[in-house]
């Protein structure tokens, strides 16, 4: 499935991606860009570089990572946690009628996703009788954004995204909320929310979807196999980490088997 947005370089647009063969190295690579980074903006631009074989025809740098949109990097960390073996989730949500909490499973599949409108990635918004343009905001801004006070980040942000932010004076927040809307209606986007029924009592209620859930995964287990099949068959780190995921878990389940079998 091609990017919902893509990546415009050099006046061509390109939404073509794949992601690197799973192996234990990204694994554990993956998880220790969640572990370390200073926020999840930052977190994403890492994880997607390491886990990117490439992007829009050309190698996955840091730099063109953070240069996607917002939406078409939570489109690919949700197809990321696809390729980590997890087609979809149970997800938790608690009743706001009953307050009872309940799981609910959810396949990513079924999630539809939506590409950008023309334009992409500008949108047009007469301000003050002149017609400017502003640009969708990237991973690249959400990175600044994230070391930002909140009281400053909404002027600093409609600043960069405009096409000649000189020509921007105060906007009002009649102005503004155009802006919101001009680049909304245009912007790809894929779910971040659902409704889940109730099993208790029947009602609907909404719920988040983290888009940015391969981020959660850490560390700890799989150093814990890694140093399990390492014990058992004397295999340096750099091997495990090499094995395909599969092929690690029938290692770890022979060794259980043997176990079993000898007590
Ligand atoms: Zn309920």
């Amino acid at each position: 499935m091609q990017l919902p947005g893509g990546l415009v370089e050099d006046g061509a647009r390109r939404r073509d991606w794949a992601f690197r063969p799973l192996s234990g190295a990204l694994e554990l690579a993956l998880a220790e860009a969640g572990e370390n980074a200073a926020s999840t903006p930052q977190a994403v631009t890492r994880a997607l570089s390491l886990a990117l074989d490439q992007l829009a025809g050309a190698a996955a740098s840091p730099a063109r990572v953070a240069g996607l949109c917002v939406a078409d990097r939570q489109f690919l960390m949700r197809e990321l946690e696809r390729h980590l073996g997890h087609a979809g989730g149970w997800f938790q949500a608690d009743c706001g009628q009953c307050g009872a909490r309940f799981d609910f499973h959810l396949d990513y599949a079924d999630l539809p996703v939506q590409d950008a409108a023309d334009g992409y990635p500008q949108a047009q918004v007469d301000i003050d009788g002149r017609p400017l343009r502003f640009r969708l905001p990237t991973g690249a801004d959400q990175e600044i954004l994230a070391g930002l006070p909140p009281a400053q980040a909404g002027t600093w942000l409609l600043r960069q995204l405009a096409s000649e932010p000189e020509a921007l004076g105060g906007l009002d927040p009649a102005q503004t909320a155009a802006v919101d809307a001009a680049l909304e209606a245009m912007a790809p986007a894929i779910v971040l929310g659902v409704q889940a029924a109730c099993p208790a009592c029947g009602r609907a209620n909404d719920v988040e979807l983290d888009p940015y859930r391969a981020l959660a995964r850490r560390s700890d287990e799989l150093l814990h196999e890694v140093h399990h099949l390492a014990a058992h068959y004397h295999w340096s780190e750099a091997e495990i980490l090499g094995l395909p995921r599969q092929r690690r878990q029938r290692y770890l389940q022979m060794i259980d088997r043997a176990r079993g079998l000898a007590e």
